[in-house]
């Protein structure tokens, strides 16, 4: 009986260790991938009118346009 106690409680003691590592690797892969869609500028053609977006950090000088390559400076909502 008593072995059967011990082997209970490391039984759902393990069984609860590793829904909290789940939890915590899926909650962090969660943010990561938020955090990375959220950073990206966007920028709106002036001459020939695409919407496209960069993942950038710093896009205060412009990117050119995919299509005509003119450079654009991005939107500011
Ligand atoms: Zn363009």
């Amino acid at each position: 009986m008593q072995a059967f106690t011990w082997f209970l409680i490391l039984y759902t003691g393990s069984a609860l260790v590793g829904l909290t590592a789940l939890w915590y690797f899926y909650d962090r892969s969660d943010k990561r991938s938020f955090e990375s869609s959220r950073r990206r500028k966007v920028f709106h053609c002036v001459r020939c009118g695409s919407l496209y977006s960069v993942r950038k950090e710093d896009a205060s000088e412009g990117e050119s346009c995919p299509d005509c390559s003119y450079n654009n400076y991005e939107l500011s909502f």
